[in-house]
């Protein structure tokens, strides 16, 4: 993986370059205060010695001039100077050296003759110099002009040695810290990679491996977290899918190797037209079954795809409760079961009638269906928080506590024998709940082994 393409380079990169900037903000910051600090302090001090020297100005013939020499072994000799005018421009004392003579600028001295005060800077031999000229003054008349020089290498080796510094401290300090920005990154970033490794390894075959890491609460150590919450989904939709296909293969085997052994049994000797009779019969039962089944996969196919359309209309319950009651009723006859509607006010819902007719009915099938002789199957519906709550009673065997969290299961059946004899599929239910959760309701059971069931559909109006 080329390293541009990383995080942590581009993390450290950023990060580098926000520093850079920052350090040369603050570098050039401190350098300018300093500065200006430093030639402050520098003016500070050539205005004392001018004003020291003006104290001490001497007159000789009424022209200004200073009587005490510097010392001989002045250690900071060359670094600066005191001159004095007198009123026509000459110098009447100067104790700059020899050698470095600083030039007279007869300018800034007919300047202070006139009794303005100036400052320049002067370059003397390899240094500069800072120069303060200004009157003097006798009895209210300028009677000549002072001149005092101080050197600025202090201050330019102080400035000197501060870039020098910086010049030094900020590469090493953004070096530093790339090098602190990539491991700290590195170290950061570390469980990424390790997701990454992980992650790769885990195949559509293979999805009961988990990352399993023990990262602290934190955004990694949550996204792993959800990464394995998504595989465990995954593991869980993808075994229901198998599962799915392997019961679906087994129900559609059955009916078919029923058919294929009578088929066989029958053909093995001439029979008489009657035998044939009974065993087309059979087999026509069994063909049915297949039709059923297959037609519910499909549903369930489609409806897994979202393929089928919810057509939404205004629905009057009591008239579609009527209809569905006038399908089963010859069914509920010929079992000797009682089927009533309760007395319910009038009330509509906002449905697709055709997949609300076919819920309904799966409902009223299985209760029919799973109800001894004698017994009583009721539909009633009440309006309660807002919702819809259709329900569908029976007085028959009931459903073990324990398997009614599954009787919703694709192909689950309490008793299987007794679902076959009736000609049932198993998916009835599934399909229910689909039709119930497409609409935004849901469907529940109530049961106790005995005394009956209660099947509650909720249904938004
Ligand atoms: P089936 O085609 O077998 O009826 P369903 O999905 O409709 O499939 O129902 C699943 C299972 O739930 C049934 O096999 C049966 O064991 C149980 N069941 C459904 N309705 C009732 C009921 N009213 N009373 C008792 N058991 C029921």
């Amino acid at each position: 993986m080329p390293i541009f393409h990383s995080i942590r380079f581009r993390l450290t990169l950023w990060y580098v370059l926000f520093l850079a900037v920052i350090l040369a903000g603050f570098s050039a910051g401190v350098y300018l205060a300093l500065r200006t600090s430093l030639y402050g302090n520098l003016d500070d001090s050539l205005e004392n010695r001018a004003s020291v020297a003006l104290d001490t100005i001497d007159y000789q013939d009424g022209s200004p001039t200073l009587e005490t020499q510097q010392l001989v072994l002045d250690p900071n000799e060359g670094e600066h100077f005191t001159r004095v005018y007198d009123a026509t421009g000459s110098l009447t004392f100067d104790d700059s050296p020899q050698a470095d003579r600083p030039s007279v600028d007869q300018k800034t001295v007919e300047a202070a003759l006139q009794g303005e005060t100036t400052v320049r800077r002067v370059k003397v031999g390899d240094q500069n110099m800072r120069v303060r000229t200004l009157p003097v003054r006798r009895g209210g008349s300028v009677v000549g002009a002072l001149e005092v020089g101080l050197s600025e290498s202090d201050v330019s080796d102080t400035l000197r040695i501060l870039l020098l510094i910086i010049a030094v401290a900020y590469p090493v300090t953004l070096g530093a810290t790339s090098f602190g920005g990539v491991f700290l990154a590195g170290r950061a970033l570390a469980p990424i990679d390790q997701i990454t490794r992980i992650a790769r390894r885990i195949s559509a075959e293979d999805l009961s491996r988990r990352l399993d890491l023990r990262l602290p609460d934190d955004e990694l150590g949550r996204l792993a977290h959800t990464f394995d919450d998504m595989i465990a989904r995954l593991d869980e939709a993808f075994r229901r899918q198998r599962q799915f296909t392997a019961d679906a293969s087994h129900e559609l085997r059955t009916p078919l190797t029923s058919i294929k052994g009578q088929v066989e049994v029958t053909l093995s000797r001439e029979r008489s037209p009657q035998t044939y009779r009974e065993v087309l019969g059979t087999v026509n039962e069994e063909v049915d079954r297949l039709i059923r089944l297959v037609g519910s996969l499909l549903t369930l196919a489609r409806a897994d795809a979202g393929q089928i359309p919810i057509a939404k209309e205004r629905v009057d319950l009591a008239g579609l409760v009527a209809s569905v009651v006038e399908q089963v009723r010859p069914l509920a006859e010929e079992r000797g079961v009682a089927l009533e509607v309760a007395t319910a006010p009038s009330a509509t819902l906002e449905a697709d009638e055709d997949l609300l007719l076919q819920l309904l009915l799966n409902l009223l099938d299985n209760a029919i269906k799973y109800t001894e002789k004698g017994g009583q199957v009721t539909v009633g519906w009440a309006s309660r928080d807002g919702s819809m709550e259709l329900r569908v009673r029976d007085t028959g065997a009931g459903i073990p506590p324990e398997q009614v969290p599954r009787i919703f299961d694709r192909f689950y059946r309490v008793d299987k024998a007794r679902s076959r004899a009736e000609g049932g599929t198993g998916l009835g239910l599934s399909i229910c709940r689909w039709i119930a959760e497409a609409h935004g309701g849901s469907i529940s059971v109530e049961s106790t082994p005995g005394t009956g069931s209660t099947f509650t559909l909720r249904l938004p109006t």
